[in-house]
């Protein structure tokens, strides 16, 4: 008889030794699971917020003590995913709490190799300046005795994470600029 003990073989013992452990002694480890989170949470306080990562727009809670992040988890009473999270969705947590979480803009001027952080004041401001010189050089008043007033110059592209209202406000800022080239990531 081969006596040699595997893995497979000792995971299997000691995982059976276990449940009759826990069954003998009453113990309930879903019981006991759902209390380590509901202690986490405790005195946390719960904001309702939107999924940023996709159009289906699920509904999360976000727990934050002091300001800070410390859980996040599907909305029961959202209408839409009714508490349950795809696993982008459910990775959330790792947004705010992240070492790698760029916190400043970042800016590589021309011909330059490396990256600088910029304030956010500035970047806005770079922005506005570089939309507004290129709708000026591009813009077209006037086709075959027509008004036409646009620009070919600038395309914008919309993201699915935006929901309604910042669509609404992205295309009148683009129609406002003569901006005809309207696309949205979700159609491409
Ligand atoms: S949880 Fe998943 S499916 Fe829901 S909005 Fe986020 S990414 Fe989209």
């Amino acid at each position: 008889m081969n006596s040699k003990l595997t893995r497979r073989d000792f995971l299997k013992t000691t995982g059976a030794f276990s449940a009759i452990l826990f069954l003998n002694l009453g113990f309930d480890l879903a019981d006991v699971e759902a209390s380590t989170n509901r202690l986490k949470i405790k005195y946390a306080k719960e904001t309702p917020t939107i999924c940023p990562y996709c159009a289906v727009g699920c509904g999360i809670i976000t727990h934050t003590i002091d300001g800070k992040v410390v859980n996040t988890e599907g909305d029961p009473n959202h209408p839409i995913n009714r508490g349950s999270l795809c696993s982008k969705g459910s990775s959330l947590f790792q947004v705010a709490i992240n070492e790698r979480r760029m916190k400043k803009p970042l800016y590589r001027a021309p011909g330059s190799d490396r990256w600088e952080e910029k304030e956010w004041g500035w970047v806005l401001d770079r922005i506005a300046h570089r939309i507004k010189e290129t709708r000026d050089a591009g813009f077209i008043a006037r086709e075959s005795n027509m008004i036409v007033n646009r620009t070919e110059a600038i395309a914008s592209l919309g993201g699915a994470a935006l929901d309604n209202e910042e669509c609404y406000l992205l295309a009148k800022l683009m129609r406002g600029l003569g901006v005809v080239f309207l696309e949205h990531q979700a159609r491409i």
